[in-house]
């Protein structure tokens, strides 16, 4: 498990605004650099649950929105299920632009690196600082890096709060992207645990928010 300081990089901006026009010229990882425009969460300023996935994808970049892809698609799918509606909450990513590498026409998705989730912690930071979640729900390993600082393994802290600095809960679940590249019985099985941690996170928010 590796520990990271949260950086420090001054005063910051204290609206989703402001942290909206200011991510666009943000250069202060490579990934920045890459042919690509940062997006900024979207939902309610005041939203009792916040989402956060790991970086826009593709079709995210192209229309400026997160989950809006085909991941998106399997999100919204499980939150219906699970009673959640996706305009109540707020969603965004710990990265706030898509790392790729170019392949012809196409550009494929590549992992953040730890240190390049540390630094854009900052401005997931921001975020919660002004809609105050009660409850955050990381989909992946690189969402809850962004979230706790530190790795932790999806199927260890899965089905359990955890707490957070300002007294919110942080839930952990797999990313939609990893359901969409199973099949068969591996997909069904993720399917069911990705299902019921979703419908832990709804009755948790019934809790919280009653
Ligand atoms: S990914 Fe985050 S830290 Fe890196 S340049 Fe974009 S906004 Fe800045």
């Amino acid at each position: 498990m590796t520990d990271a300081p949260a950086m420090d990089f001054g005063e910051r901006p204290d609206t989703l605004e402001a942290i909206g026009v200011a991510i666009q010229a943000c250069r202060r990882c490579p990934i920045g650099d890459l042919e690509n425009r940062a997006v900024m969460g979207e939902g309610p300023r005041d939203a009792p649950l916040m989402i956060v996935g790991e970086q826009p994808g593709d079709q995210e970049d192209v229309q400026g929105r997160p989950f809006v892809g085909p991941a998106g698609q399997v999100l919204d799918a499980h939150l219906r299920a699970a009673g959640i509606e996706r305009s109540d909450a707020y969603l965004t990513n710990a990265v706030k632009h898509f790392k790729f590498v170019r392949r012809g026409k196409r550009r494929l998705h590549q992992t953040p690196t730890a240190r390049e989730i540390d630094i854009c912690r900052w401005w997931i930071e921001g975020e919660r600082a002004i809609v105050r979640p009660r409850l955050v729900l990381a989909l992946g390993a690189s969402a809850a890096r962004g979230l706790l600082g530190r790795t932790v393994g999806i199927a260890k802290a899965r089905g359990t709060p955890h707490a957070l600095e300002d007294g919110s809960e942080l839930w952990v679940t797999a990313h939609p992207s990893y359901l969409l590249r199973l099949d068969g019985a591996d997909r069904a099985e993720q399917e069911g645990l990705f299902a019921a941690d979703l419908s832990a996170v709804a009755a948790r928010l019934a809790e919280l928010v009653a």
